[in-house]
């Protein structure tokens, strides 16, 4: 049958490289690899069979080999798995499918010296490709369960690769290593050693739920393999914690993620009594970097009594906890289970309401028990557990309670709300907080002017998602949540404030100013008055209480929803020489048609002071450089 040659995908050209060259130099983990995917594939036989009865394919014996020859120096894996099609060899060994791993290219590509590359490589199961770790020629056997011709791969790595269809290929794949020259120098990195072999399979593939078993010629130096299992194959989570390794569960953390960094918690749940399930949840620690995409792929692996189920099984946990990854072991649903029915199933919902709160009480004692592990996390995943606080108000105490903010107080500049009520002084009554795009913005901020005078505390919030919550929350401990930058404030009065005669004098005298201002620059505010909340600006914008910010407004148009633009209020403020000295002209002058400019020219301010840009900024310039020339 004729051989054709195939270029590999440039992604996929570039990981070789990556490969071959060996910046990873714990190159053990190639077995892992190979080891993870058989037993994927084994996976998905069991499970196509249980799908549809007809497909020929024998279940008897499902298992991984591995198989040295030491003569010809090569390591063969193979499993009597789901296999490939001619078509899918090509898709799925010749691309780079995996986004990831796309992901890590780029950045390998950002980091151009080479340095810190390693780290890198470390954060991604590059899986298949792994192979080229050790050996300069792999060629992969493979054949589709149900269909009766196979496929032969053959790659060096080098830009290209062969395809070839194989009449009597055995069901399942196997992959073959022609291995690296040895080493004199370094026997440890030797993959024909049994002991080697050995001692990585205990390592990192142990609980693999497959038998995976050593045989052939081993070669003469008196080492010998017969058939023999090299893992345990124990379910780690039907097993209690004392009898698991903390390696242990990392090491199936790392197959069931597809990461290869340990993760920040290892979460454990044995539900007894009628319906009886285990849970074995992990907290990565780091934050996927398409965690906000629409496409996302979350979710637990489902077993049915220790049958692989399905991945990313959604209904077990909220989307906001999206990011935990681990296996539910359920005794009592039918192996036939479809993602539909899981949706509505109550014993599902019951379990993810257990589970929910098993993550959560996790979270809560890291927060007590671990302050720098909590910092991790938070950084980590905080934006995405505050959208528990929107759309599980069920749960919304316990979200709270281990939510933490940046502030503009406390020892490391964060806060929960229970720490900020504790500390409230005598007087206030309300939970202040700003929101905006960055830390960097919100501090500069006009409004907070009067609240760093008076040294009130104010949450700082900048994830987008703090625009929704605060709303959907309200209030904490009978505390009104309020916004710095929305309706009036009244800080109380202090010994240098004016007196409320002085207040209304004052008010009377810009009376005409306001009123002329607001009719002035009507498309843009709905109200001109004076502020209690500026000490050093000219000028801010507030909105109404009930108002969308501009975060949200620009938020639901985002998603593709029609906003109304809401007027803001302008607040000028009385004691800034600007200010006054515009209410003396306007008192004094009869022509005012510069003063409007002027008028203008101070909205554009209090937009620019919150970080927005003037409507028409070349007309803002133009007035600009006019007033400052002026100034020579
Ligand atoms: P990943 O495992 O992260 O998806 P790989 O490069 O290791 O990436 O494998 C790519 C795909 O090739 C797998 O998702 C799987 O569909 C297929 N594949 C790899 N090895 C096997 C195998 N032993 N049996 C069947 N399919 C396999």
């Amino acid at each position: 049958m004729p051989t054709e040659t195939f270029e590999f995908q440039v992604e996929a050209r570039q990981l070789l490289q990556l490969m071959i060259h060996s910046v990873y130099s714990n190159k053990d983990v190639f077995l892992r690899e190979l080891v993870s995917n058989a037993s994927d594939a084994l996976d998905k036989l069991r499970l196509a069979k249980l799908r549809d009865d007809s497909l020929d394919a024998d279940l008897s014996d499902l298992h991984i080999e591995l198989e040295i020859d030491k003569d010809a120096r090569t390591l063969t894996v193979r499993d009597n798995g789901v296999g490939m099609s001619y078509d899918e060899v090509g898709q799925l060994i010749g691309t780079i499918a995996n986004s990831g791993t796309a992901q890590l290219l780029r950045e390998l590509r950002e980091a151009q010296d080479g340095t810190g590359t390693e780290g890198l490589i470390g954060q991604f199961g590059v899986g298949f490709y792994s192979g080229f770790m050790v050996a300069d020629e792999v060629t992969l056997l493979t054949r589709r369960a149900g269909e009766g011709q196979g496929t032969r791969w053959t790659s060096r790595g080098e830009g290209t690769y062969t395809l070839e269809r194989v009449d009597d290929a055995p069901q399942g794949t196997s992959v073959t290593l022609h291995l690296k020259p040895a080493d004199p120098d370094n026997q440890l990195h030797d993959y024909t050693s049994v002991w080697k072999i050995k001692e990585i399979v205990k390592r990192y593939s142990d609980f693999i739920t497959w038998p995976i078993r050593l045989v052939g010629e081993t070669g003469g130096d008196g080492e010998a393999a017969g058939p023999e299992t090299l893992n345990s194959m124990k379910a780690l989570w039907a097993r209690s914690r004392e009898e698991v390794s903390e390696e242990e569960y990392h090491e199936l953390y790392k197959h069931i993620g597809h990461d290869w960094r340990e993760p920040l918690q290892t979460i454990q749940l044995q539900a007894e009594g009628t319906f009886e399930y285990q849970a074995l949840l992990f907290v990565p620690s780091h934050a996927p970097h398409d965690l906000f995409t629409q496409n996302f792929r979350h979710g637990l692996q489902l077993y049915v009594k220790r049958v692989f189920i399905m991945d990313d099984c959604e209904a077990l946990l909220p989307p906001y906890l999206r990011f935990v990854k681990g296996v539910v072991d359920a005794q009592d649903l039918s192996l036939n289970v479809s993602r539909e029915i899981l949706q509505q199933d109550r014993h599902i919902r019951m379990m993810q309401r257990r589970l929910t709160k098993k993550v959560l009480a996790s979270v809560k004692s890291m927060m007590t028990g671990d302050a720098e592990r909590y910092a991790t996390f938070w950084r980590e995943f905080g934006a995405v557990l505050k959208e528990g606080l929107v759309t599980d108000p069920d749960n919304r105490d316990a979200l709270l309670a281990v939510t933490s903010f940046a502030t503009t107080r406390g020892d490391d500049g964060t806060a929960t709300l229970k720490q900020y009520v504790e500390r409230m002084p005598d007087g206030q009554d309300d939970i202040w907080f700003i929101t905006g795009e960055s830390r960097e913005s919100i501090d500069n901020s006009p409004h907070m002017e009067a609240f760093r005078e008076r040294g009130i505390e104010v949450l700082l919030l900048t994830d987008p998602v703090d625009e929704m919550w605060v709303d959907a929350v309200g209030e904490y401990e009978g505390k009104r949540l309020r916004s710095i930058a929305k309706g009036e404030v009244d800080l109380g009065a202090r010994e240098d404030d004016r007196s409320e005669d002085e207040r209304q004098q004052q008010a009377e005298e810009y009376a005409g100013l306001l009123d002329w201002m607001r009719e002035r620059l009507d498309e843009d505010v709905k109200e001109v008055r004076l502020s209690t909340r500026l000490t050093v600006s000219p000028a801010c914008l507030v909105a109404d209480a009930n108002d969308l910010t501009p975060a949200l407004e620009n938020m639901y148009r985002a998603m593709g929803q029609e906003v109304p633009r809401t007027k803001r209020i302008l607040e000028l403020n009385p004691d800034h020489a600007l200010v006054k000295g515009l209410n003396e002209a306007y008192g004094e002058r009869e022509d005012r048609s510069d003063l409007t400019d002027t008028a203008e020219l101070l909205h554009s301010l209090a937009v620019l002071a919150e970080g927005g840009r003037p409507k028409d900024p070349a007309r803002f310039v133009r007035l600009m450089a006019d007033r400052l020339e002026r100034t020579l």
